[in-house]
Parts: C-alpha cells; structure tokens; sequence
C-alpha cells in the first residue's frame, strides 16, 4: 500500500479524477478469451519521453528515454516480496496485450459478473476505448516500478498465437509423465 501511494503522489495520479476503472472485466468474443484489468489510468507526463530511474538502467542495453505519451493508460499491478521493482516477464506484456485488444468491457451487477448469467444485457457492456499506453507497476515494501510495455499489435498476435498452446496444455496435464526403466527391477536376496 505504502508503494501504490507513493506512485499516486509522484505521478499526480487522483483516483476520484483520474482511475477511470477498476478491476473492470473486458471480453473480446471473437477470439476469444476474458480476462480482469486492474485499473485505467489517466496519467499526465510532462514530456512525450521519460527516462530510466537510475538505480535501474540495465548496463547491457543502452539506456534510452521510453515513451511515456500523456493519456489513458492500462496499468497491471504485481507485488512480490523477493522480485526487485524492475522485474517485468514476457507473460506480462501478453496479459496487457490481450487486455488491450479486448472488444468490450463489462460493468455488470454482481449476479452477472462475467456476462454469462440470464440477468446480462447489452447495457452492461461498452468498447474498450483506446490506450495510449500499457504498464506493470510493481509494487514492493521498498517502492514501485512504473514499466512501460509495448502491448502493440506484434505482441496482441503473438498472444493469439499461444492460445492453442494453452488449450493444449490444460487438456493434457503432463502429471503421468515420468522417466522409465526397460525392465522390470531385479528382486536381489530373499
Ligand atoms: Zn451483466
């Protein structure tokens, strides 16, 4: 909690003005596949770039100023109590990219949360506005990390391109499998 007001203060973020949505499920039908955002954010930066924090600028690539465009952003939360605050995983930037290109988004009573139930109608959805970015903010007892990632259309079709993979593999649960010997073990000494 200390590391997301910490973020709210530096990035001028009030959440009566600038949370927009919470927790808000989006579908997109024709793919298709759901999934929870955990909140839209207007942000406000001062320039159309921003630079590395310090402390983090990996020392393999050069470190560039990222694009920070000032606007609607789609931000996911991860805390951690081990991973350091600029930790960010390829599995992250495809979650962001399916939120991102979802169709609709869903605020439904509680009866119809998933937009499946009798009680769901067409009132309780609307498009899934535009984002002018996508980020994970990490939240940990020694602060956060705000992390830009480009969930672009590139990243939108390589998660599209794992979703047999993940049919496939909850359809087969490799649980029976397990490395075997040619024959049977030789019984030694009565
Ligand atoms: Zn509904």
């Amino acid at each position: 909690m200390d590391a997301y007001m910490e973020f709210l203060t530096d990035f001028g973020v009030d959440i009566r003005r600038d949370i927009k949505a919470a927790e808000c499920t989006m579908i997109n039908r024709t793919i298709p596949y759901g999934g929870t955002s955990d909140i839209w954010a207007r942000l406000r930066f001062p320039a159309p770039t921003s630079p590395i924090m310090p402390r983090f600028k990996p020392r393999a690539v050069p470190a560039g100023p990222i694009p920070t465009p000032s606007g609607l952003w789609l931000v996911d939360l991860k805390t951690s109590l081990t991973k350091p605050a600029s930790a960010v995983y390829d599995d992250h930037l495809m979650q962001l990219a399916a939120l991102r290109h979802a169709e609709v988004a869903l605020i439904c009573p509680p009866e119809c949360r998933y937009g499946e139930s009798e009680n769901h109608d067409a009132s309780h959805e609307f498009p899934v506005p535009e984002f002018v970015g996508t980020a994970i903010l990490n939240l940990r007892t020694n602060g956060y990390g705000f992390v830009p990632l480009p969930a672009d259309r590139d990243a939108f079709d390589a998660f599209c391109g794992l979703i047999p993979l993940a049919h496939y593999e909850s359809l087969h649960r490799r649980g029976d499998a397990a490395p075997v010997q040619r024959s049977l073990p030789v019984r030694r000494g009565r």
